[in-house]
């Protein structure tokens, strides 16, 4: 991805194409799902913030991610601009997760993870970039 600021409104969907991996794009824009245990990120443990991929959004810190055994980076809680919508495609019952900047398809939450909440937001590597920390700045 490149460094460059962008304005997601004025996006199209070349520009898009362009900026993103092919895997990205029909994830993130397309609303597609990475095969469990091959994202970049199922078992990261690395300390940092997990930011957009399309928009360098911030949207999930590496404090709330845990092993939910899926094969996809699972958090309890989203730290950044994140939105949902009801997902019905499939013949299911779904809670898309959004990036609430760009729009760019996230993964699913579901209401059975372990914090408090009880939610495990379900992502996609693929529509994630870590903006790692070392253990010494946390
Ligand atoms: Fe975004």
């Amino acid at each position: 991805m490149s460094d460059e600021p962008i304005d997601v409104e004025r996006m199209n969907e070349e520009e898009w194409k362009a900026r993103l991996t092919a895997e990205q794009y029909r994830i993130a824009r397309q609303k597609g799902t990475e095969r469990a245990f091959t994202g970049e990120y199922w078992d990261t443990k690395e300390p940092g913030t997990y930011r957009c991929v399309c928009c360098g959004n911030e949207l999930f810190d590496s404090d709330a991610k845990y092993d939910s055994g899926t094969g996809w980076p699972s958090f309890t809680a989203a730290s950044g601009d994140v939105r949902t919508e009801d997902d019905l495609s499939l013949g299911m019952r779904r809670t898309e997760v959004l990036c609430a900047a760009c729009d760019s398809h996230l993964g699913h939450v579901f209401p059975d993870g372990p914090g408090s909440d009880g939610q495990r937001f379900c992502i996609n590597s693929a529509s994630l970039q870590l903006d790692s920390r070392g253990p010494d700045t946390e």
